[in-house]
C-alpha cells in the first residue's frame, strides 16, 4: 500500500507556515515502511531536532482506479480515519531551501501514525470536526469544511498520475497548529467525539 498526502489544503496553516497558496494540489508520497499503527510509541529519529505533529483525516481506497472523474470518487471509499503525518521540520524547510523533494522529511519511518478508522456513512465528510491533543490540551481543531480541495477533489486529481489501489490511503492535510513532540509526550486524536489514537512519543 502507499500513502497519498495533500500539503497545504487548509488555509491557516498555509499561513502560519508562511507557505504560498497552491495553484493545485501539493502531493507526496509515504512508503509503507512509514506506517505506525496501533497506538505504538513514536520514537523521534536521531536525525532531526524539530519533529512536528499534523492531524489530518484520511480515507482507505476500496477498489482499484485510475483517471476517476470526481462525481465517482466517493464510490471508492468506505472508510474514514485520523491520523498524523509526522514532519522533520528541519529537514523540511532545508530541502525547500535547496528546492529539493521532502521524502526524508516525510517519508521516514513510522512518520504515518494511522488511527482507527470508521464507516463513513458516520460522519458528514463535507462538515467533520477532528481535534488534536498534545498532553491534554488542545494543539489543533479543524473542519473538514475549511479544505480548499474537497476529498473527492483530491481522488479525481491524484488518480490522473497514480493508480490507487485496495488499501492505499489519501491524507488530506493539516489545519492550523501544527508544533513539535518531544520524549513524555502523548498524542491523542478525535474525529468528531471519537477517540482515533493515543500513544505517547519517546
Ligand atoms: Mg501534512
Amino acid at each position: 500500500m502507499k500513502i497519498i498526502c495533500i500539503g497545504r489544503n487548509y488555509s491557516e496553516h498555509i499561513r502560519e507556515l508562511k507557505n504560498e497558496t497552491p495553484e493545485e494540489p501539493v502531493i507526496f508520497i509515504k512508503p509503507d515502511s512509514a506506517v505506525l499503527r496501533n497506538n505504538s510509541p513514536f520514537f523521534i529519529p536521531a536525525f532531526t531536532q524539530e519533529v512536528h505533529y499534523e492531524v489530518e483525516v484520511f480515507v482507505k481506497i476500496k477498489k482499484h482506479g485510475k483517471a476517476i472523474p470526481e462525481k465517482f470518487a466517493a464510490t471508492y471509499y468506505d472508510e474514514v480515519g485520523l491520523g498524523i503525518d509526522f514532519t522533520a521540520r528541519d529537514l523540511q524547510n532545508h530541502s525547500k531551501t535547496k528546492g529539493l523533494p521532502w521524502e526524508k522529511a516525510k517519508g521516514f519511518d513510522h512518520s504515518a501514525v494511522i488511527g482507527k478508522t470508521f464507516p463513513k456513512s458516520e460522519f458528514q465528510l463535507d462538515n467533520q470536526e477532528f481535534s488534536l491533543k498534545k498532553n491534554g490540551v488542545l494543539v489543533q481543531q479543524g473542519n473538514t469544511r475549511d479544505m480548499i480541495y474537497s476529498i473527492d477533489a483530491i481522488i479525481a486529481y491524484v488518480s490522473q498520475f497514480f493508480t490507487l489501489k485496495k488499501g492505499d490511503l489519501i491524507f488530506t492535510g493539516t489545519p492550523s497548529g501544527v508544533g513539535p513532540v518531544q520524549a513524555g509526550d502523548q498524542l491523542e486524536g478525535f474525529l468528531g467525539n471519537h477517540s482515533a489514537f493515543r500513544f505517547d512519543i519517546r
